[in-house]
């Protein structure tokens, strides 16, 4: 929680001592049946993760509230300390500025997909065959569609993946998708879900420039290629997660930090960049072992550097529980070359939000934390799992307590009241 007092100013002291924050994207699960009613946690070995509890702090977290199923999105806004109930205004919005559009609060954004319809104009594959080539060309046509009234920015990123951003004035949020989210239908219109002129104009520019998008597609080069080689078309596009760019208090100003964020995801830089931490290059493909050292090395220019590893997440939404052990315990190995960084700097470790193997989805279950660092005050807690964290000395806090404690362990806390 932000303190909402007007006699309360957070300080802006800078210090040598650095927060090294590593966000293990639905680490966390529930007891599974196949690891014999153990979590993937505590099957896993991990005494890197051990030791690091030995000399931390741990405690169990409900990234928003007790029992409430988060998104990485929302989770991630709720620990670096902004309230997502006030701050989320949509997936679309993350989702663009991760993929590196520049996204300016009142601007509209949406997930897309390049997808395949038929000569009847149904969706026969919301992928388009999956495509991976050509896409950069595609996007260039895209870009060329000119809609009076309203000015479309789209980037395509991995696989059949893309995102767009609509500027111009008076636009509303509050109108449907045209993804379908099945195939064997047509796409949806995009309508105005309530009666304002502004939803009324902005679906009916949304459906001018989805009606644009086809007419480009359809004879560009990339597809007549892929007729040539039976490969399905990449001739529409399928917009989804509408949502209006939010306007968020940067981070260096509510901390006094110089941040950096290394994710993988889209989404999750999307949620860094709009909460000004300086996203640092990290590509899908990096190994776990080479973003946790691109992390450490990036302590050396910022204060405050946050890291979030997909991988578990991944295995969890696959019902993997062995893939999941397997990635946890590479997580661990890789975190050798962290236990030294504790002696000065603080470092916390957290999942955003359990993903539960059963269920293949995220749940709300509390997640476990571990602090490790120079004054933190050590508990019992000899293990990092789901279990030994709610025996420790933080007891159960929320998402948007972690950032208050960390700053105030970094002795750049400034005191309310006198
Ligand atoms: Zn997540």
């Amino acid at each position: 929680m932000v303190l909402h007092n007007k006699y309360f100013k957070p300080s802006h002291k800078t210090g040598v001592m650095k927060c090294l924050l590593l966000i293990c994207d639905g680490m966390a699960d529930r007891p599974v049946k196949t690891l014999r009613g153990r979590t993937p946690l505590e099957a896993a070995d991990t005494r890197n993760l051990d030791l690091l509890a030995k000399s931390g702090i741990l405690g169990i977290v409900d990234t928003i509230a007790p029992g409430i199923r988060p998104g990485s999105d929302t989770a991630h806004l709720a620990i670096l300390g902004y309230d997502p109930v006030v701050s989320y205004t949509g997936r679309g919005p993350f989702e663009a500025a991760g993929v590196g559009l520049d996204v300016t609060a009142g601007e509209i954004a949406f997930r897309c997909n390049f997808a395949t319809v038929d000569e009847n104009g149904l969706v026969v594959d919301r992928r388009a065959g999956r495509i991976s080539e050509g896409t950069q060309e595609l996007a260039e046509a895209v870009n060329g569609i000119k809609i009076p009234g309203a000015h479309f920015r789209f980037r395509a990123s991995t696989g059949h993946r893309g995102a767009l951003v609509m500027s111009g004035k008076g636009l509303s949020h509050n109108i449907s998708e045209s993804d379908p989210h099945e195939e064997g239908v047509k796409p949806h219109v995009v309508e105005p879900l309530d009666g304002s002129e502004e939803a009324r104009r902005t679906a009916d520019m949304l459906n001018r420039f989805i009606l644009g998008c086809g007419k480009v597609l359809a004879g560009h080069p990339v597809n007549v290629r892929r007729i040539q080689e039976g490969l399905r078309l990449a001739n529409t596009l399928l917009l989804r997660g509408v949502g209006v760019a939010p306007s968020l208090a940067p981070f260096s100003e509510k901390y006094g930090f110089r941040a950096g964020c290394i994710a993988t995801v889209a989404l999750v830089r999307g949620v860094g960049r709009f909460c000004g931490l300086e996203v640092i290059g990290a590509d899908a493909e990096m190994s776990i072992p080479g973003l946790v050292s691109m992390a450490i090395d990036a302590t050396s220019k910022y204060d405050f550097v946050l890291l979030n590893i997909k991988a578990a997440d991944d295995a969890s939404h696959d019902g993997d529980a062995e893939k999941k052990t397997a990635v946890i315990e590479e997580i661990d190995r890789a975190l050798a070359g962290l236990l030294d960084f504790t002696v000065e700097n603080y470092l916390a470790i957290l999942s955003d939000h359990t993903t539960s193997i059963s269920r293949r989805d995220h749940t709300g279950d509390p997640v476990p934390i571990l602090i490790a660092g120079p004054e933190v005050r050590t508990d019992d807690t000899a293990v990092f799992s789901e279990r030994a964290a709610a025996k420790g000395g933080l007891g159960r806090i929320r998402g948007q307590d972690i950032m208050n404690i960390l700053v105030d362990l970094m002795n750049r806390s400034e005191k309310f009241g006198a």
